[in-house]
């Protein structure tokens, strides 16, 4: 049994406390939202009054929080992880952030000596709550062989991609082809209703010929074929379009940092940028077929 400071008890973290526990660990909690942290005290976990309290005693800390600035408050700041003297604990972020910031905060705890990874997940909410999501760490190979038991109890699999701030590039990279592969699915589907194509025909033929892709088998964005898919419950995230936004303008400022050409990238996020301000940002992102129709909010 080991004692995990957990940092950030969302959608995503509360699930993930719940994995940690049922593992046998003791985990001290802290968020600045009062009811995430009574949530959290019913499934179990010790409530941490502040970040220190939480880091205090830790065999690891593990954050899970919502954009780049929350991590550099949390780790960087006055109050934050390195401040409170991290000690022996190895540090995780698994929060979905930019390159450089997971890079500049591990710089920052490798000059305090203490070791750090970055490792953002993918599996959604449902991944979280079933111990079953995907994990990509970036790290020198001792900081993620230390990390990676702390993680076993949330994933199914975790990659070591490479150095510090590889995991959010595997991670933006990743999603940036779910964004485009999924306007591309619903491009087609939209023009196989014009031509009379039975949805089922289409998605038989694509699921099972050369445009087979996770958004169309796993998270077909039409009603029918792919019964778990959010397109069967009036599009309810899921994913939200807001959250593909955010990780579509993450890989298009790393794209433009690094001088990667990524066109259909940018006209991704073009395009979830236009979905969101009309008001759509708390939908499925899999309801941007609605969208290319021309419909509005189911
Ligand atoms: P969320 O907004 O539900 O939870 C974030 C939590 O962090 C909140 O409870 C908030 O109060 C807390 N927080 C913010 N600032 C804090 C601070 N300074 N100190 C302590 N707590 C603080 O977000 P989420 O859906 O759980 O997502 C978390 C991260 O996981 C994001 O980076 C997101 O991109 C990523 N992610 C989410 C999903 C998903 O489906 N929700 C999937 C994969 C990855």
């Amino acid at each position: 049994m080991a004692t995990i400071g957990f940092i950030g008890l969302g959608n995503m973290g509360r699930p993930m406390v719940r994995n940690l526990l049922k593992a046998g660990h003791l985990v001290q909690a802290f968020d600045l939202s009062p009811d995430a942290c009574k949530e959290a005290a019913a499934d179990g976990a010790e409530i941490a009054p502040s970040i220190a309290a939480a880091v205090s005693g830790s065999d690891a800390v593990i954050t899970m929080l919502p954009a780049g600035d929350h991590v550099r408050r949390v780790y960087l700041g006055e109050e934050g992880v390195l401040a409170s003297g991290a000690g022996d604990a190895v540090l995780i972020d698994c929060s979905t952030i930019d390159v450089e910031t997971a890079r500049q905060v591990q710089r920052a705890a490798a000059d305090q000596g203490v070791q750090m990874v970055d490792a953002p997940v993918s599996g959604g909410v449902g991944g979280a709550e079933a111990g079953q999501l995907t994990i990509m760490m970036g790290g020198d190979d001792a900081a993620v062989e230390r990390a990676r038991p702390f993680l076993e109890p949330v994933s199914r699999l975790i990659v070591h991609a490479g150095g510090p701030g590889n995991g959010q590039a595997a991670k933006a990279c990743n999603n940036m082809i779910l964004g485009i592969t999924m306007i591309g699915v619903c491009e087609a589907f939209v023009l196989g209703e014009k031509l009379g194509l039975d949805h089922d025909k289409l998605f038989e033929v694509t699921a099972n010929a050369s445009g087979q892709c996770w958004s169309i088998s796993s998270y077909c964005p039409v009603p029918g074929p792919v019964p778990t898919s959010p397109a069967n419950n009036d599009y309810k995230a899921g994913f939200t379009a807001a959250m593909m936004l955010k990780d579509l303008r993450l890989a298009q400022q790393a794209a433009q940092q690094n001088d990667a050409a990524t066109p259909l990238g940018a006209q991704a996020q073009a395009i979830y940028s236009m979905f969101n301000a009309a008001g759509n940002g708390d939908l499925d992102f899999s309801a941007i077929i609605r969208f290319l129709r021309g419909q509005d909010r189911p």
